[in-house]
């Protein structure tokens, strides 16, 4: 289970699990970087999490 998801922006981001992952992934996203956030899916914030 994916559970880490580091980001460009230089923050790591973790999760209890890949929901709760995804979820703490958009919130960073939309207060760091609200343009991407639009864009990502959840399926791209999987594929760049381990
Ligand atoms: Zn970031």
């Amino acid at each position: 289970m994916k559970t880490t998801l580091p980001c460009p922006c230089g923050q790591v981001i973790r999760g209890e699990d890949e929901d709760d992952l995804v979820e703490k992934a958009f919130e960073h996203l939309r207060e760091k970087h609200p343009a991407m956030a639009e864009d990502y899916e959840r399926e791209h914030i999987l594929f760049m999490a381990y």
